[in-house]
């Protein structure tokens, strides 16, 4: 057993002990076949919440109506949900009903892609009822059972299966590509925040830019949050080119990427990002840095100064866009060599120009500093206290 789940090797003994059947399953059990790094140990079991919460001292209920309990053990948490089936779906996303069943085999039926539904026991041994082994050999994703039914049951699968795909570099096999193909319009029923936490993985994985192209070319677009006609496919298509170069590495260059390099004016870059229920940060970044992306000649001293706190999103999507190198290491040391970072940074500050008789409190004061901020990034005098009253003097009384 690998030692990532050693630890929770006891957990699963412990319920064994007490007469149910329980094992590792899901993502865990696909990337340590793979030989990848796991975050998530999820156990499944034949035992009811209210019979797990009977053998283990502390639990918490952390969702007990899908059947999940939190076993608390050395300091850690384990999730364990007993086996379930899900049973009709009427709206093409959530199922009616959830039943507890004592069956491993029907839990696993349910699950989305056959590298998904992979159990594996205390001895390490993999349990593959869907032939999940031959299809991480062959590198594709493939539906449990029937692509079609299992997309009309819920269309997030459809997203999930590109996700995977950018994530794995893996193919999609051909009948659950064909079910993406004829299915892709009920994903305008999904909520958009699952179709978000799906699209930013799959455009941080390793094959973004061939899983975008796929999004494309099965005609999903028009069916994604945002509003229809406003990212051509001609756009999209672009950011996936600039996807084979580099992933990008965090939530906002993701977005960066998407809609902040498009050229949208201010009000609608601001409802496109709202659409796709992005955070409040996330918005503001994609807001300040988009105009430069779209713009890259306009990227000067003072707008390196004053988008300075986003200089980072900047540089790593300019990377991905494929911008010449000498334009982002302009831009690193041009950020590297500001004498200020904020008007907080000046040497003289609003207080001192009032102490010294240079100002007064006001609307002009607000003038001044301003006046002293530009000088100084600009470097046209020295952030001390004695270059910039110098500076202050000369523009007070030398234009009076
Ligand atoms: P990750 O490593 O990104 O967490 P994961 O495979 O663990 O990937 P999760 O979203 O955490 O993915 O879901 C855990 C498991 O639950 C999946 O492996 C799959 O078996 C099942 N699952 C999740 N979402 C669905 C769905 N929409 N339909 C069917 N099964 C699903
Ligand atoms: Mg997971």
């Amino acid at each position: 057993l690998p030692s990532e789940l050693t630890a929770a090797k006891p957990i699963l003994k412990q319920i064994n002990r007490a007469g149910f059947q329980a094992y590792f399953v899901g993502g865990c059990v696909r990337d340590i076949i793979l030989g990848k790094p796991i975050h998530d140990v999820d156990i499944a079991s034949s035992a009811y919440p209210e019979e797990i919460k009977k053998i283990f001292k502390k639990t918490v209920d952390t969702g007990i109506q899908h059947g999940t309990v939190m076993v608390l053990d050395h300091g850690e948490g384990y999730e364990i949900t007993t086996f379930r089936t899900e049973s009709t779906y009427t709206d093409f996303r959530r199922p009616d009903q959830v039943a507890f069943v004592r069956s491993l085999s029907e839990d696993l039926k349910r699950r989305d892609f056959t590298i998904n539904a992979f159990a594996l026991d205390e001895d390490g041994q993999v349990i593959d009822y869907f032939d999940g082994l031959t299809d991480l050999a062959n590198r594709q994703i493939r539906a449990v059972g029937l692509a079609k039914e299992r997309f009309t049951e819920d269309a997030l699968r459809m997203m999930r299966a590109l996700r995977f795909a950018a994530q794995l570099d893996f193919q999609i096999e051909d009948q659950t590509l064909a079910a993406l193909v004829e299915l892709g319009p009920n994903l305008a029923k999904i909520a958009v925040e699952r179709i978000r936490v799906e699209f930013e993985k799959m455009l941080q994985g390793l094959a973004a830019g061939s899983a975008l192209k796929i999004l494309v070319e099965a005609g999903l677009l028009p069916y994604l949050p945002g509003e229809t006609g406003l990212m051509t496919e001609a756009d999209v298509l672009r950011v996936a080119n600039q996807l084979e170069r580099k992933q990008p590495q965090s939530e906002q260059v993701v977005w960066a990427l998407y809609l902040g390099q498009q050229g949208f004016d201010g009000p609608t870059l601001q409802s496109q990002l709202r659409q796709w229920k992005l955070s409040k940060e996330v918005m503001q970044t994609v807001l300040a840095v988009g105009p430069l992306l779209a713009n890259v000649n306009q990227i000067d001293r003072w707008a390196i100064y004053e988008h300075n706190a986003y200089v980072r999103t900047l540089l790593e999507t300019l990377t991905i866009m494929g911008v010449d190198q000498s334009v982002t290491e302009r831009i690193q040391k041009t950020y590297d060599s500001l004498p200020i970072y904020s008007m907080k940074d000046l040497a003289l500050s609003g207080g001192d120009l009032i102490a010294a008789g240079l100002a007064q409190p006001g609307p002009d004061l607000g003038v001044v500093l301003k006046k002293m901020e530009q000088a100084v990034v600009l470097g046209q005098v020295d952030n001390t206290k004695e270059a910039l009253t110098t500076l202050v003097e000369e523009q007070t009384y030398g234009n009076s």
